[in-house]
């Protein structure tokens, strides 16, 4: 077979030569040991968790080796392909701190080592596939649907491995007149592989190879031996070939991806070395887990758990800060540690490595992210706080948008209980936040908790005697004094020790009295510190709150 003349035939139009696109990508000028990564999201508009952790990975190795972190939209699945997909990445990313160096922009291409949409990449990719038939190494497959069925089902009846090889690739040796003949007469075709594996996998005859992952140490795979398509009909490429193209001619040096990729890396293995290329180091992350409700690891699901979506954490109000430290704690097993001992540090002063990766799944848990949320927005001050907040319901909850009218009240609610020794971790997320201080505001103050039974009879005495002596400028113990009395002379026990040792002596104790005052202030039986939040309310608003209630 003369597979000069055979690539001719294929690939009349492609005139750039590899050596020709190789000089339009030469080497990185980086220094040593920068790593260059990658974000290769397919464009379908649904970006999740799994996106994110992988980013986060990306983006750290890059930028703490100044290195090179880039986007590069993966839309050869012209079927996933989604109206505003690719706006949706950059500005989620965005949100949640990541930020590339090079790649695909809302402005087009930033970057010297485009075009970073593969769409648009087709001729490189068939100038590449032209080499490898060239060579003899790949070759057009004119089976149809119909015949692949076929191969399928008799494979599946002798319980052999699905797909096209050895025997069963049966366009591998055809000679030049059957495929010029078929060419002529429109037949469709696709690029394949010609794998230099061997099919025979029965017994020991099963070639194994060792490969790195910086994950997962030295991974022992089976060799490929598949005929795989590189080129479809369409003449645009699969995955496994725009990969290593891609990654070749961008200088990667880290590819990481998920775990759903191992499968296929010994195809990718074959093909960077067909193609005489080295391959890049490759880091497959663990799969996303959480734990169902019987206690059982099962992976994340688009279906069942909204908390994969990252839109779900724009929607609540997760500060990016929060989301950020939470995943360095399920990215890193050390990152615990490093935190207890350096509380303060900047989050990216950690030192991140693929070693202390976990590569058997990473355990996801919402309650987990909430506490250490708490930590980290404890840790934010007030104004900022104010600032979050706004942004988030300019997006999120317009109706709301009044309570940001007073700076000084809103930040002052804000930091309640913050400033003790013992500080309050009441504030998680946006939407929490804002019904956590709803009381704060008349329009959105509404009695949530039902008077104690011990003191519902003497509710309104008991608010009665409290309007009567309140003073606002009692300081706290003056004010205290004053409930106490109340309580004593009511008929409730000033200790509530007493009311358990005595029940049948007293109606209740003074934590019964003060709560009816705080529901009636708060509307709830649960709140931080009453007197600091009358001081907030100011006079006017706490004896509303106390005249009004009914
Ligand atoms: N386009 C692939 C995906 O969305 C990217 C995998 C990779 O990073 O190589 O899963």
């Amino acid at each position: 077979m003369n597979y000069a003349k055979l690539a001719e035939l294929l690939f009349p139009n492609i005139e750039k030569t590899p050596a020709e696109i190789e000089a339009m990508y030469p080497a990185r000028e980086l220094p040593e040991g920068a790593k260059v990564t990658r974000l290769g999201p397919s464009p379908t508009g649904f970006i999740h968790l799994g996106n994110l952790y992988g980013a986060f990975v990306d983006e750290r190795l890059a930028h703490q080796s100044g290195g090179v972190f880039y986007l590069r939209i993966e839309d050869t699945d012209d079927k996933r392909y989604v109206e505003g997909a690719v706006e949706i990445i950059i500005n989620s990313l965005k949100f949640f701190g990541i930020n590339f160096d090079e790649g695909a922009t809302m402005e087009g291409d930033m970057g010297n080592y485009g075009d970073y949409t593969q769409s648009n990449r087709g001729p490189i990719y068939q100038a590449f596939a032209k080499k490898l038939v060239e060579e003899g190494k790949a070759y057009p497959c004119f089976l149809t649907e119909e015949e692949i069925a076929e191969i399928r089902a008799g494979q599946e009846a002798e319980k052999l491995n699905p797909g096209i090889y050895g025997q069963f690739a049966k366009h591998r040796d055809l000679t030049m007149e059957e495929i010029e003949d078929n060419i002529k007469a429109g037949k469709p075709y696709v690029i394949r592989l010609k794998s230099q594996g061997n099919p025979d996998q029965s017994g020991d005859d099963v070639k194994k190879f060792a490969v790195e992952d910086a994950i997962r140490g030295t991974l022992e795979m089976p060799e490929n031996f598949m005929d795989v398509i590189i080129l479809k009909a369409t003449g645009i490429p699969t995955y496994h070939f725009a990969h290593v193209v891609d990654d070749h001619l961008m200088r990667t040096t880290h590819v990481v991806r998920g775990a759903e990729w191992l499968p296929s890396l010994p195809i990718h293995v074959e093909l960077f070395q067909a193609l005489g290329w080295e391959a890049p180091i490759y880091c497959h992350t663990a799969q996303l887990m959480k734990l169902d409700e019987e206690g059982n690891k099962r992976k994340l699901s688009k279906r069942k758990d909204p908390e994969l979506s990252l839109d779900y954490y724009r929607n609540q109000g997760y500060h990016p800060a929060a989301v950020r430290e939470y995943l360095l704690t399920i990215l890193n097993s050390n990152f615990e540690e490093w935190r207890m001992a350096n509380p303060d540090a900047p989050i990216d002063a950690f030192e991140f490595t693929t070693e202390k990766m976990s590569n058997s799944g990473a355990l996801f848990d919402l309650n987990k992210l909430n506490d250490i949320s708490k930590d980290v927005l404890l840790k934010i001050p007030a104004s900022e706080l104010y600032d979050f907040l706004k942004g988030w319901a300019e997006e999120f909850k317009p109706e709301i948008m009044h309570i940001f009218e007073d700076r000084a009240y809103l930040e002052r609610i804000l930091d309640l209980g913050r400033n003790e020794a013992k500080p309050r971790k009441d504030h998680i997320y946006a939407q929490q936040m804002i019904e956590f201080i709803s009381y704060f505001f008349d329009d959105m103050f509404k009695i949530e908790d039902e008077m104690p039974a011990e003191a519902a009879a003497d509710v309104p005495e008991i608010l009665k005697a409290y309007l009567e002596t309140y003073d606002h400028s009692d300081d706290q113990s003056q004010w205290f004094e004053k409930i106490r009395t109340i309580t004593a002379d009511m008929g409730y026990a000033v200790k509530p020790k007493d009311f358990k040792k005595h029940p049948e002596e007293y109606k209740g104790h003074v934590g019964h009295v003060s709560t009816a005052i705080r529901i009636a202030l708060m509307g709830r039986s649960q709140s931080p510190d009453v007197w600091e939040i009358q001081q907030i309310l100011g006079e006017e608003r706490t004896r509303a709150r106390i005249a009004n209630y009914k």
